[in-house]
């Protein structure tokens, strides 16, 4: 009886498709699985995961997309909870010890702003300008600040001078968006930063008195919020690397909610009850489409992809020419291994990063990640695993190149910081055509194309990398917010139908 029950509820729950198994959509599904909806999640590759991407071989394991999260977004904490992740996460050795290379040589980048004064890291002049910032910029000086469009680059130098920019934003901004400071807005990059100097003028002295009213609020909370705060121990992965992310979530979907190898080509909006939105998908290369009705959609493909599918409104065709060209950055990430006896200086820590200017000490790489030295148990304890970032917005044809080519970049740039001698013992290589969507100087208008989808076409949510952050965390927590939205247009328009029962 409970059973048939149960049953009942779920063939009466409404229905959301999910467009895209990647983390935001895998996060979606969940939420609303948990929230007693009917979910179904169409992925067009073979795999789930998208970006998050874990091989375990030969005694090896790497990740060939992201490599580590952070646990700054709640709904993280609330993944991981609810996931039964907590005994597996991973929090890399000796993680705040990160490197940046200087005049061809990797060099320990101080880790808190005291050290970096105290520091040879960077001269006596940007280290003044630093020090000078809080009193050079005040609110009252940004009236001469264009407010649209300012590049990272031309932010950072402002406040902090060119070196800094160089030296720290530059292989920075490689590291965690493949980009350079010149071709990312600064308002969508760093939109806090942002903030900070439009309330305060000093971004110093911002984060500083908005870390102490935080700091106040907590305290006057009492214990609230202490379990967020203790779960926030920098970067982390999990045992077999970050697909035990999404693999734990996939897990929660039963077999005919998951459809791999599903991707869709047409969305119908009809405005009928019993089927407002109808998705057709396709294996890839077959033209048989199946098609499934849904009451609401979430849609977690890159815009690329979304412009390549055909939406209609109540049976006519719904443009998607408004969408603007989004650039995207191509990144190859290789994997090696060196016999540890052929390493002569490794470095103990979470990894180097390369600046543009080291280009002319001979580097190449954009950086890497001493992969077996944060986590002892992805290589056999004689060897050294590296995981090495090629391409991006400073070499987009490097990127392309072929497997021999990219091995023997990445062996010369390993030889010269680290001392890694001989050839790799082995060596693998992934291409991310489209690695990162490129927060640019036009991002407003694709904000703007994303809003204007959601506007026209009820029950339809936007969610993804491309909207609010690049990073796992920020795509788990736009993914979950998508699914807030779900939850509430469908309560609000199932009360609607049934108080006024008007024709749409
Ligand atoms: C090499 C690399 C390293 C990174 N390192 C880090 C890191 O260390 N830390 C960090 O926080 N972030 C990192 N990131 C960024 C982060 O991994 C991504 O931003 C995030 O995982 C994106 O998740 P998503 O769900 O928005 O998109 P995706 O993972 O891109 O998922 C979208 C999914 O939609 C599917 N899809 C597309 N079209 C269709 C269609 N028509 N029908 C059905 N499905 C479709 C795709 O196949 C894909 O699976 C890295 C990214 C890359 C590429």
């Amino acid at each position: 009886m409970a059973s048939a029950n149960n049953e009942d509820k779920q063939s009466s729950a409404k229905r959301v498709a999910v467009v895209g198994a990647g983390v935001s959509g895998l996060a979606a599904a969940y939420k609303l699985k948990l929230h007693g909806l009917n979910v179904t999640v169409f992925e067009a590759e073979e795999r789930a995961g998208g970006k998050l991407r874990s091989i375990s071989q030969d005694g090896l394991i790497w990740d060939e997309g992201a490599n580590t999260m952070t646990e700054s977004e709640s709904e993280v904490s609330y993944l991981i909870d609810n996931l039964g992740l907590r005994d597996i996460q991973q929090f890399p050795i000796s993680q705040n010890k990160r490197y940046i290379v200087r005049n061809g040589e990797p060099v320990l980048i101080p880790s808190n702003p005291i050290a970096l004064i105290r520091s040879n890291f960077l001269s006596a002049q940007s280290k003044l300008l630093i020090m000078l910032e809080p009193f050079l910029w005040k609110k009252s000086n940004l009236s001469k600040v264009s407010d649209s469009g300012e590049s990272v680059g031309d932010f950072f130098q402002r406040h902090f001078g060119q070196e800094v920019v160089d030296c720290l934003i530059d292989p920075f901004v490689a590291g965690t968006s493949a980009a350079d400071p010149e071709s990312l807005s600064v308002r969508h990059t760093f939109p806090d930063l942002w903030n900070l100097e439009k309330k305060f003028g000093s971004i110093i002295s911002g984060a500083i008195q908005s870390k102490l009213s935080t700091k106040k609020g907590k305290s006057g909370k009492l214990n609230s919020s202490s379990t967020s705060t203790k779960h926030q121990r920098g970067s982390f992965s999990f045992l077999g690397g970050m697909q035990t992310l999404t693999d734990a979530l996939c897990k929660e979907l039963g077999r005919d909610e998951l459809k791999l190898q599903s991707k869709v080509l047409e969305l119908g909006y009809s405005c009928n009850p019993s089927e407002n939105w109808s998705v057709s998908s396709a294996p890839m290369h077959n033209k048989q489409s199946d098609k499934q009705s849904f009451d609401a959609v979430i849609m977690t493909a890159p815009l690329c992809n979304v412009k390549e599918m055909k939406i209609t409104t109540k049976g006519s065709p719904f443009h998607l020419n408004f969408i603007p060209e989004v650039s995207y950055l191509p990144l190859s990430v290789i994997i090696t291994t060196f016999k540890k006896e052929c390493v002569r200086r490794p470095l103990e820590g979470f990894g180097v990063l390369v600046p543009s200017k080291e280009q002319q000490n001979g580097l190449k790489t954009l950086g890497t990640l001493f992969s077996s030295m944060m986590f002892p148990d992805r290589a056999p304890s004689d060897l050294h695993l590296y995981t090495t970032f090629v391409g991006g917005s400073r070499n987009k044809e490097l990127a392309k190149a072929s497997r021999d080519e990219l091995k023997q970049i990445v062996t010369s740039d390993l030889r010269q910081l680290l001392g890694a001698e001989g050839e790799p013992t082995f060596v693998n290589h992934f291409y991310w055509s489209k690695a990162f969507p490129l927060y640019g100087h036009n991002y407003d208008s694709v904000l703007e194309a994303i809003e204007k989808m959601e506007v026209n076409l009820p029950g339809f949510f936007y969610a993804g990398n491309h909207r609010g952050g690049l990073s796992v965390g920020k795509a788990i927590s736009s993914g979950c917010r998508a699914a807030d939205l779900v939850i509430s247009y469908l309560e609000y328009s199932s009360h609607d139908r049934v108080s006024n029962e008007q024709p749409c």
